[in-house]
């Protein structure tokens, strides 16, 4: 396998399904029994979960919410996602931990990053709930510091599009989708990849990013597995 360890980041929207808000627990199981099956082949996996199918800091904010007070409801979400994909994970007898940036040790543990670590190479699953603990940030921010800090080899961004697009796909149909990018083509064209922190992190720590399509079954193996899934960005300029 070329990846050993990997940090999954899962968006909200990813967990919410076809429902237009919370969790849609046959997806949440769906993505358990995939996360399952690579964990059972000894792959090391930390997943960072976003919160945007319970609540948006900024859509808080522009509803007349304060943005830092809006952003602390948001990762208070993303920590309910978090807990709601461990139950499905130990339901299949995976063993899994929940570690939040913002401390409530009664239902988590707080992040600790060497016993994150520890954690993953005795094979269980860390989630990461809370983002990083910070308003302001955003949980794909938290997936690019996440894997620096634990010697992650990629982050792989599953979401709802099957990849990168030069436009909107779901406005233009003549959007044509990136196989492969640079980083420096990923800033140069602002692509929506991530937003501009996380890019920079990964960039900066050499850490490649994959975006791909969570609702494909399958593809999470079939990223670990190196094969061709969505779009990769890559820290040095690939040919094409
Ligand atoms: N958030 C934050 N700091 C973080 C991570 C998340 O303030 O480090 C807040 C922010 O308000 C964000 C919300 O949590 O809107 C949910 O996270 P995000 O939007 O990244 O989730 P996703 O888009 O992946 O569903």
């Amino acid at each position: 396998m070329p990846y050993r360890r990997v940090l999954l980041k899962l968006s909200g929207e990813a967990l919410m399904g076809e429902q237009s808000y919370g969790i849609d627990t046959s997806v949440i199981q769906r993505i358990a029994a995939e996360i399952a099956g690579v964990v059972a082949q000894g792959t090391e996996m930390a997943v960072v979960v976003g919160g945007g199918n319970i609540f948006r800091g900024l859509k808080g904010a522009a509803a007349g919410m304060d943005r830092a007070t809006a952003d602390y409801v948001g990762m208070l979400a993303t920590v309910m996602n978090a807990m709601a994909l461990q139950d499905a994970l130990e339901r299949m007898e995976v063993p899994c931990r929940v570690q939040t940036a913002i401390a409530m040790q009664e239902v988590a543990e707080p992040y600790i990053r060497r016993r994150a670590m520890r954690h993953l190479e005795k094979g269980r699953v860390v989630i990461f709930g809370g983002g990083c603990g910070n308003p302001f940030f955003t949980t794909d921010t938290t997936a690019a510091l996440r894997a620096a800090e634990i010697g992650a080899q990629v982050v792989f961004k599953a979401t709802k599009v099957d990849g990168v697009y030069n436009k909107d796909p779901a406005c233009f149909r003549d959007a044509v989708r990136y196989d492969r990018l640079s980083f420096q083509e990923v800033l140069r064209g602002e692509l929506a990849v991530m937003d501009g922190t996380a890019i920079a992190l990964c960039k900066d720590n050499g850490i490649p990013i994959v975006v791909f399509n969570l609702f494909e079954a399958g593809n999470i193996a079939r990223a670990i597995a190196g094969e061709p899934v969505g779009t990769a960005v890559h820290p040095e300029l690939v040919p094409h």
